[in-house]
Formats: C-alpha cells, sequence, structure tokens
C-alpha cells in the first residue's frame, strides 16, 4: 500500500535509488571532508574556522576536499551569496577539489554542488522511504502543531515533539492520505523514527570522545512543503552520495547527532565519522563588573566576528589562518616557529587535542601572531602585499605607491627591519604617517616635553637647516646635530648632561627631537637620518619649515 502513497505523493519522480547509487559511484579517496555554509551572508569567522579545518583533514590524507552550498532555506538566501563564499575561500587561500566555480556553474564529479539544484535527488529517496514504509506524509498544520505541544505540556510528557503516540499522522490509513492529497492538503514528509524512549547510545566524536546520547525518537521532517530537504536529510543523502567520510562541522548540529545516525542506519548507509567543532568564544567583563563571563562571538556585537573585517583592515591572510589553528591547537605555535614557511596544510593536526570549552579570542594574540608573520616577510612579499590591500581598501595611499613603487619598497625597511610593530597593513598609516600620508603633518599643540624649550627651537631649527646637506652620510649629518646642541648650551652626550643637568640646557637628545618632532610630527619613530633620506631633501627641508612657523603663530 505504501508504493501507492508514494506514487500519489511524487508522482512526478521517475528515477529510483538504484540510478541515484549508479550515478555517484563509491570514491578511492581514504577522506573526503566538505565545507557547506548557506548562503545568506557575509561569512563569519567560525565559517572560516571549519573550511580551513576541513581543508586541512582532507589534505593531510591525500584526500579531497568539496565545498557545499546549503540553498535549501529559500527565504533566507542571499543575493551573490555563492560567489561570495567562493571569492572568500579564495582570498584565505583554503582550495577546494570540488564545488561551485561560480554563481551558476560547478566543477566535480559528484554535483551538482548546489542543494537546491538536487531537489530530485531528495525526492527520490524520500519517494523510497515512503514506499517501505519508513516515511509518511504529515498534514499537520501549524496550529495543530502548536496544540499538540500544548497538550503535551498539559500531560508532563518528558519528550515533547512529534513522536510515538504523539504523531497523529503516523497510523493515517491510505484512504485518509489519498483523501488529503485529493482536497490539497499541504504536506511535509517525515521519517518514521524507530528510536526507543529512555535507552542511550554511544556515538563516537574524533573530538570529544565517546558521547551517550538517548535515540532519536521525533518523526523528524525530511522534505518540506516547499518539496525541499530539510537540513538532516540534504546532510545525510549529500554526504552518502558525495562520499563524505568526515564529517567537520560546528558543534550547534551536535544535539541534532542521534537524528543523522538514525537517518543513516535507516537508510542502510554507512555512517561517516564526526567531528563538532566548538565555537570561537569571547571574553568580556560581567555586567554587574564581578569579574569575566564567556559567549560566542556574535555577528552582531563583535565586528570581528565578520571574515571581512580581517582582510579590510590588512591582516595577512596567513596571519589570519595561523592565528586561528593557534588558538584552537597548543602544538601548532611550536610548529609554525620552525615551519614558517609551510603552507598550513602541512601542519600535523590532530583534532582529538582541540579545546572542547572553545579556543578564545584574544587582540593581543592575534597582533603577536600577525607581528610575527609581517616580520618574517620580504619587503617585495610586503609591497605587493600593501599594494593589493591599499588598492581596495585605501585608494590615497595606493595612488601613493602606484606613484613610485620603488620608493615605497625602499620604505619597508626602516619600519621592517627593527620593529616588530606592523601587525596589519591599516597600521602602516596609523603608525608612519609621516611616511605614508601626503597632508601637512600638524604640529600644535607642542608636545609638553619639549614647551621648556620652546623659545630656543626656532633658532636651532634655522642653524638646522643652515647646514643642512642632504648628501651628508649618516655619521656627517648627526656630527652636525651634535655641533648645533654644542653651541645652544645643550650637552652634546646624553651621559654628559645626566651627570650635570644644571650645567646645560639640556642634551643631544632633545636637539634630535626637535628635528625629529619637525620631520615626523612625533617623539618617537625610527632612524631619523634613514626617514630624511626616504622623504627626499625639499620635502625634509619643507617639513622643518613648517614646524618652525607652527611656533611663531
Ligand atoms: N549548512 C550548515 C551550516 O551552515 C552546514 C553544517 C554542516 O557542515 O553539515 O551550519
Amino acid at each position: 500500500m505504501s508504493k501507492k502513497i508514494a506514487e500519489a505523493l511524487f508522482p512526478h519522480i521517475q528515477t529510483d535509488v538504484a540510478e541515484m547509487e549508479g550515478r555517484y559511484p563509491p570514491r578511492k579517496a581514504a577522506c573526503v571532508t566538505r565545507f557547506a555554509p548557506s548562503p545568506t551572508g557575509f561569512m563569519h569567522i567560525g565559517g572560516l574556522y571549519t573550511a580551513l579545518i576541513n581543508c586541512i583533514v582532507a589534505r593531510q590524507k591525500q584526500g579531497v576536499f568539496l565545498l557545499r552550498i546549503e540553498d535549501t532555506d529559500q527565504k533566507r538566501q542571499l543575493e551573490n551569496g555563492v560567489s561570495e563564499i567562493i571569492s572568500t575561500l579564495r582570498d584565505f587561500d583554503i582550495r577546494f577539489d570540488e564545488g561551485p566555480s561560480s554563481e551558476t556553474e560547478d566543477y566535480g564529479m559528484y554535483g551538482p554542488y548546489r542543494q537546491s539544484l538536487r531537489r530530485e535527488i531528495y525526492q527520490t529517496y524520500a519517494k523510497y522511504l515512503v514506499a517501505c514504509g519508513k516515511a509518511y506524509p504529515c498534514f499537520c498544520t501549524p496550529e495543530e502543531l502548536q496544540q499538540l505541544r500544548q497538550r503535551q505540556e498539559e500531560a508532563g510528557a518528558l519528550q515533547k515533539g512529534y513522536w510515538g503516540p504523539w504523531a497523529r499522522c503516523r497510523d493515517l490509513t491510505e484512504e485518509e492520505i489519498l483523501a488529503n492529497l485529493a482536497a490539497q492538503k499541504p504536506f511535509v514528509i517525515r521519517m518514521r523514527s524507530t528510536g526507543r524512549e529512555g535507552v542511550f547510545r554511544t556515538i563516537h566524536d574524533e573530538l570529544r570522545g565517546d558521547i551517550t546520547m538517548q535515540e532519536n525518537i521525533l518523526d523528524t521532517v525530511i522534505i518540506k512543503q516547499d518539496g525541499l530537504p530539510t537540513y538532516h536529510f540534504a546532510h545525510v543523502i549529500d554526504d552518502h552520495l558525495m562520499g563524505s567520510t568526515d564529517i567537520i562541522r560546528a558543534d550547534e548540529w551536535l544535539s541534532s547527532l542521534p537524528v543523522h545516525v538514525e537517518m543513516f542506519e535507516t537508510m542502510g548507509f554507512p555512517t561517516p565519522r564526526y567531528t563538532h567543532l566548538s565555537p570561537i568564544m569571547k571574553e568580556e567583563p560581567k555586567e554587574d563588573g564581578a569579574g569575566l563571563s564567556k559567549r560566542k562571538l556574535s555577528k552582531r556585537k563583535d565586528p570581528e566576528a565578520r571574515v571581512h573585517y580581517y582582510d579590510e583592515i590588512g591582516y595577512p591572510v596567513t596571519a589570519v589562518l595561523d592565528y586561528l589553528l593557534t588558538i584552537s591547537s597548543a602544538a601548532y605555535e611550536p610548529w609554525r616557529k620552525e615551519n614558517m614557511d609551510a603552507p598550513v596544510t602541512d601542519f600535523p593536526m590532530d583534532v582529538s587535542k582541540f579545546s572542547i570549552s572553545g579556543a578564545l579570542f584574544d587582540f593581543d594574540k592575534l597582533n603577536s601572531v600577525a607581528r610575527n608573520r609581517v616580520n618574517h616577510m620580504a619587503p617585495e612579499e610586503i609591497a605587493q602585499k600593501v599594494a593589493a590591500w591599499a588598492e581596495e581598501n585605501e585608494p590615497a595611499f595606493y595612488a601613493l605607491i602606484q606613484e613610485d613603487p620603488q620608493w615605497f619598497l625602499r620604505s619597508i625597511p626602516l619600519w621592517h627591519d627593527n620593529r616588530l610593530d606592523v601587525a596589519k597593513w591599516s597600521d602602516l598609516t596609523a603608525m608612519y604617517p609621516y611616511l605614508y600620508r601626503r597632508q601637512p603633518l600638524c604640529y600644535s599643540p607642542l608636545p609638553e616635553k619639549l614647551e621648556p624649550h620652546r623659545q630656543r627651537i626656532p633658532a636651532i631649527l634655522r642653524a638646522y637647516q643652515d647646514s643642512f646637506d642632504y648628501a651628508d652620510d649618516s655619521a656627517a649629518w648627526f656630527d652636525k646635530v651634535r655641533g648645533i646642541a654644542g653651541a645652544f648650551g645643550y650637552a652634546v652626550k646624553t651621559g654628559l648632561y645626566k651627570k650635570h643637568p644644571e650645567e646645560y640646557n639640556g642634551s643631544i637628545a632633545d636637539v634630535s627631537g626637535f628635528i625629529r618632532y619637525a620631520i615626523t610630527g612625533q617623539l618617537n619613530s625610527p632612524d631619523l637620518w634613514q626617514i630624511i633620506q626616504l622623504l627626499g631633501p625639499e620635502e625634509a627641508a619643507r617639513r622643518v619649515e613648517a614646524f618652525h612657523a607652527s611656533l611663531q603663530a
């Protein structure tokens, strides 16, 4: 009798399960992993993390890593959502072997890789399940489901939901079903659970070890009213047909594990290995001020939850990947130290050692990992990466680089050689505005440290300008500054000043500080002579004049 119902429900499905299995032959690869995002907006850093782990696991075992787009929730789709996912993975150098190559095209033999195009496949399996009595149509309206919940509340049912004695449509007769269909009542398809209430079983998770959970007893929806599958069903059918050996996904799916395991078993498919990754957490002060509390990084509250946050402010891609692995695996940092140039996919990763409580997001750590990464790059690589970043994100900076790329390349050793302070490309214009911004510097208010010298600075600057020769080497330039210091009552050595402060107006450090302030607008900078060489004679002179003028104003 179920065959008749299956036919009435899915008259348009002419394929069968055997044909589907033939279309997707078993794979030879020892490991197949997948990243299966829904195209519902920009990618969350947690999504990138999941993709990265899946990619590394596949690479380690010379396996296949595929991208599958889970677009069965048609209301939540975003225009260009697929291209956004593809380009984000490309930007972060996470390469997949099969999957969509654009909004409309795929590559790989196990496609289509967009669930919305696999409707016929899911319905073929659903039809088969109905035909063998393992699934049935449910005609309950939202109001009826609401009433069911209410009755369960009143009866004090421990297990809520659509199951066993509460599952009204479970035992409809063939006549009732056909009458409902003739009346065009909307329906969903539910899988008939064979789970037993109160029976527990152990399921293995690669990260969490053995987990004991109650068997699933709910008659879970597998096909929705719109004919598309639920996540649960699509997961089981797709991962079976696509040959996934490892399901590595966010731990929000952990509670659905009994449903998924039951579905694999009901279908007669081998169950894949599961790994449920803990989310990236954030620590913040409790509202009452007493200590810290942990919560998940949130798309709504935390800008750093958005993947594009990192490329927009110019963290090098490898730094972000290094960072994600550093916070999730204690073995990563020591490995990375020894293997700075190896691709992340070479990391001998062991997910069973990952933290169950979730990696903690920490900006200080991110910046320190990123500084190490920037420090390790050659100036040529930095120049090329900064240019690519600036083109997208800081047009004025990009124009400056384009004007004289060789000049830009020469500027890099200034901050790169001895200082470990740049973590991301936007730091360059923020920390070294005097190198990379064309607006005149701002000199007022005069820093407190310079205030006691205010009256003497103009004459000192004048003497400096008069003796300045761009051709002087570093030693000759400094000799002149020392000469000026002496002439204006400043100790020519800082040691001298320390011994007899009462005899001097200050020391050579103060005098070079005035020049530094003129050239950079700051009290600290990398080597001043080198900065002057980089800026050129006109610009260097212009800045000293500008500071001089600001003191007269
Ligand atoms: N589409 C699901 C999600 O984005 C995928 C979960 C999975 O990897 O199976 O959460």
